[in-house]
Parts: C-alpha cells; sequence; structure tokens
C-alpha cells in the first residue's frame, strides 16, 4: 500500500498542493478546473477589508451573522467557527464526558472522521449506525449525530431523520446534525426542512460546500447549547476569526440554491457519456461518482495497490494531466477517496460534459498503464 496513514495524506496534500501552485503561476487560475464542489470564495466588500480588527470586526459582523446564519440553518443563537471539523470537537468537549458515548447515525460510511477522532481525543466511546442498523441509545450516551449527507453526498431520508430524532428526544439526548453539506443538498435537492426545523438542537454546516463562502464552520441551534460549544471553542481556538466570519455573512446574502438545482439537471447528461465505458459509475444529487473499489474495477492491470492507493492515484493524474481537481487529491487525511466531479462547482461552467468524458478516460488509461510501477506512482503522490 502507498497511502498508510495520515501522515501520508498530508504528504499527498502537499504534493498536489504544489501541482496547482505550479499551474495557478505558469499558466493563470483558468487553467484549473476545481470540481471538488467546496472551492469557496471570499466575497468581502472594501468596507469589510477595513473592519477585520480583533474586536471591531466581531462586534459588527456577528449581528449580521446571526440574521443570516439563523435565515439559513434556522435555531436560536449562531455560532462561527474555523472549520466543521472545529465545530464538531468543540461540541463533544461541550457536551460527552470521558467514559460516555457518542452515537452517530449516518445514511452510509464512510463517516467523516472528525466524530471519532473528537470522541477519542476526550475519551468517550463512539458507536457508527448506518441506516438498516438499528438505532438504540444506552444509558451513557450524552449525544447523537446524525449526519444530513455523507461526504460522498448521500442523504438521510427525512423519515429516518424524523425516527432518529424521536428516539433522542424520547430519552433527553442532545442531537447535532452535521449537516457539512446538507443543510443545501437536502434543502435544495429534496426539499426536506432545514435540521433545526426538524428538531435539531444543534446543527453545523461548511460554508464553502455547495455555496461560494470560505472554508469555515456555521453552527446554530438552542441558544444554551451553542452558549457550552461556544465557551469550549474560545478555550481552544476553534472560533472564526473576523475575516472568516466576514466573509460567511456576505456568502450567505449572496447564496442562490438556482446552481445546484442547476448541475441536479446536468448530471444525468454527464452520467450517460461517462458510463459508456466506464462502469460502476454513480450518480450524486449534483454529479457523478467513482468509489475507489469501482476504480479498481476499472484499472486493467495486475496490481498489489489498494482501491485507496489508486483512487488518490487517479486523483492525482486528473490533476497533473487534465488540470481537474477532485478531493483524493487535496482532501485532508481521512476525508473519502470517491472520486466525486461536482457539476455544482464554480469551475463545471467552463467544461463541456466531452471534455470531462475525455480527460476522465485518459487518466484511467495512464492510471492502468502505471500501477505495476510502483516508483512512478509513488513519486505521483508524493513528489
Ligand atoms: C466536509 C465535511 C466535514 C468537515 O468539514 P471541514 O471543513 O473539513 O472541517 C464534516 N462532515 C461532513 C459530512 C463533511 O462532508
Amino acid at each position: 500500500m502507498l497511502v498508510n496513514s495520515s501522515l501520508d495524506e498530508i504528504k499527498r496534500r502537499e504534493t498536489a498542493l504544489h501541482y496547482i501552485a505550479d499551474l495557478v503561476r505558469e499558466n493563470g487560475r483558468e487553467k484549473l478546473y476545481d470540481l471538488t464542489g467546496l472551492a469557496g470564495g471570499f466575497p468581502l466588500n472594501q468596507d469589510d477589508i477595513d473592519l477585520l480588527e480583533t474586536y471591531a470586526g466581531p462586534a459588527l459582523f456577528q449581528e449580521d451573522l446571526d440574521f443570516w446564519g439563523r435565515k439559513h440553518l434556522g435555531g436560536e443563537k449562531v455560532l462561527a467557527l474555523n472549520r466543521t471539523s472545529s465545530g464538531i470537537l468543540a461540541t463533544i468537549l461541550a457536551l460527552v464526558k470521558p467514559g460516555q458515548e457518542v452515537v452517530h447515525y449516518l445514511p452510509e460510511r464512510p463517516s467523516h472522521p472528525s466524530i471519532p477522532r473528537s470522541c477519542q481525543l476526550i475519551g468517550a466511546s463512539y458507536r457508527e449506525l448506518a441506516v438498516g442498523e438499528e438505532l438504540e441509545l444506552r444509558e451513557g450516551t450524552s449525544l447523537l449525530v446524525i449526519t444530513g449527507s455523507t461526504m460522498d453526498h448521500q442523504v438521510l431520508s427525512q423519515e429516518d431523520f424524523k425516527k432518529a430524532m424521536g428516539i433522542a428526544h424520547q430519552q433527553e439526548v442532545p442531537v447535532l446534525v452535521d449537516d457539512a453539506s446538507g443543510a443545501r443538498l437536502r434543502t435544495v435537492i429534496y426539499g426536506q426542512p432545514r435540521a433545526t426545523d426538524m428538531g435539531a438542537d444543534l446543527v453545523i454546516t461548511s460554508t464553502d460546500k455547495l455555496m461560494e463562502g470560505p472554508r469555515g464552520g456555521l453552527m446554530s441551534g438552542k441558544t444554551t447549547l451553542i452558549d457550552f460549544v461556544k465557551d469550549k471553542a474560545h478555550q481552544f481556538g476553534l472560533e472564526a476569526q473576523p475575516p472568516i466570519m466576514a466573509a460567511m455573512v456576505r456568502a450567505l446574502e449572496n447564496y442562490k440554491p438556482h446552481h445546484i438545482k442547476m448541475a441536479w439537471e446536468r448530471k444525468d447528461h454527464l452520467y450517460t457519456q461517462l458510463s459508456r465505458d466506464c462502469s460502476g459509475l454513480e450518480k450524486t444529487p449534483t454529479g457523478v461518482m467513482l468509489t475507489p473499489d469501482a476504480v479498481m474495477e476499472l484499472v486493467k492491470a495486475k496490481t498489489t495497490l489498494s482501491p485507496q492507493d489508486v483512487s488518490m492515484l487517479l486523483a492525482m493524474l486528473l490533476l497533473r494531466e487534465e488540470n481537474i481537481l477532485t478531493i483524493p487529491a487535496v482532501g485532508m487525511p481521512g476525508a473519502s477517496a470517491t472520486i466525486r466531479l461536482d457539476l455544482a462547482s464554480h469551475d463545471a461552467k467552463r467544461l463541456t460534459d466531452g471534455d470531462i468524458t475525455r480527460s476522465l478516460h485518459r487518466a484511467l488509461e495512464t492510471l492502468s498503464g502505471m500501477v505495476d510501477d510502483l516508483d512512478s506512482c509513488r513519486r505521483l503522490l508524493y513528489q
């Protein structure tokens, strides 16, 4: 195996960032096609820039963030965090004691690593249940985390949501909804209610997923719980700083669900084109994906590499040879190795479905030709 630890993933990510830096420096940003669906953006006004001070910034931005954040997520009070992962950690620090249990209910694995890792950090036990497995909470369960939409954009049905909320509330266990992408995917594509409207005590979303904001975590929920989380966030430096807060406000102001709906409509055409010679391709709400196992099936050569390895190699080839960026190239350690092409990405408008199809086929061919040469594979990942 080539990728064996989170340290390896950090190195793989550094290599990908070097490729991107070289490409953008030599050919300009428009040569890069970011199809991760999490390109973000930093939509500040000149007036905002003048207020990026330690105290004046948050004093003003917090009020706007309360307004726009409640509009987007519902709830009583809003808290901005450095990342969604930071918000999850702050919540577990605030609501769970060592020895207690966190249950995580999700539509499908893999789960985001921030939830089990936060539990491990504080010495809480962690139990993961996917749809189809029976959800029961125990005496020592002090938090239920429900994932609204996974890293691979698998969405929890409204029925399963309600059932899980019901069980938690009956046993007076607080519920945090990890709605990183779900706050938009669930509501815009599937017409589901906001998490707080279904009874979530806390909800968090990523302001760079399916919206043009900065990478950051926007949390809303019950005032008493938000205050506990805020207390921990400040103690450990997990809160968002003024520039992030300002950009979150502008991103929420500018947010338009329209391009998510357009991507939902476009993906069927891309799927039809690509799936002709790409068996194992699956649709996501706003694009298509190849799981690591599906990539493995498409490799036309014998290999000792793992499905994760080949998927990350394919992502690196797409980046280096085709200038197409996907998450397995730049993702944080533990992020899903699924190759997801997200048509809701800003750059998707500059590629035709034919362009994407040709690029993926070329990259798959190159991959098949190199998997038996471990040295080249290693160089591609770690330079
Ligand atoms: C993206 C994501 C996160 C974490 O977001 P970061 O910005 O990387 O902290 C957490 N949970 C889910 C389901 C996600 O998709």
